[in-house]
């Protein structure tokens, strides 16, 4: 289920994200959480920047602050496993028209890139994950996951998707004990949505020196 308004969250300065995350590691969320979150929102001018009620924006930032704890949480699980898999959402793709040479593969389902524009972020995170050993799927949607995890019995999971979506996808990895580690969206919308890179990077190399690829079954 996607949020119900469009977000942007490109245009935010590094330095919030950066206060965000200390205010996390510190772990003094808790019972302060909303007005935390609040004052942040009102020191950065958040609102008029995002065009977004200050309701909303706290959606977001919730979200954001839930998905930073999981993935500390099931940071040490999850360097352990060996056969992973990345899980990008479509709409992350430069165009979504017959632009786009994606073959999609629906016996899986998944969008194949063909690589056709170097800046486009699935093209760029399809990259740097398979020559670390990942099998990649470019998702037409967060319901196709479990499905895929379990036809290939993936250890450990990374996903990028909007935080409602990595909310949903968070129940599904809990209850069959799958550690995963999630990257958020940036932009949400229908097309050329955004990510971190190079957060997903980072979080891609973890242990990566000792994963061995599943030899995801190529159906092309
Ligand atoms: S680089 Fe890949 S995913 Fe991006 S538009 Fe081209 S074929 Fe589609």
């Amino acid at each position: 289920m996607p949020y119900r308004f469009i977000f942007d969250l490109t245009v935010v300065p590094k330095r919030f994200f950066k206060e965000l995350a200390i205010i996390i590691d510190s772990r003094s969320l808790h019972k302060k959480t909303g007005k935390i979150l609040r004052d942040l929102v009102d020191k950065f001018k958040l609102s008029d920047l995002l065009g977004l009620e200050i309701s909303d924006i706290l959606v977001i930032l919730e979200d954001l602050v839930d998905t930073y704890v999981k993935n500390l949480v099931y940071r040490e699980e999850f360097v352990k496993t060996r056969r992973r898999a990345l899980f990008l959402p479509h709409c992350a793709r430069k165009y979504v028209d017959y632009r786009c040479r994606a073959e999609f593969d629906p016996r899986i389902p998944t969008y194949n890139c063909r690589r056709c524009s170097e800046d486009c972020q699935i093209n760029q995170a399809t990259r740097i994950a398979e020559r670390l050993g990942y099998d990649v799927y470019v998702v037409p949607g967060g319901s196709c996951i479990p499905n895929i995890i379990d036809r290939f019995k993936y250890e450990g999971v990374v996903g990028v998707a909007c935080g409602e979506e990595i909310k949903l996808a968070s129940i599904f990895l809990e209850k069959n004990r799958i550690p995963a580690q999630a990257i958020p969206l940036l932009k949400n919308g229908c097309s050329a949505t955004k990510f971190n890179l190079q957060a997903l990077e980072k979080v891609l190399e973890l242990n990566s020196e000792h994963r061995v690829s599943s030899g995801k079954v190529d159906f092309g």
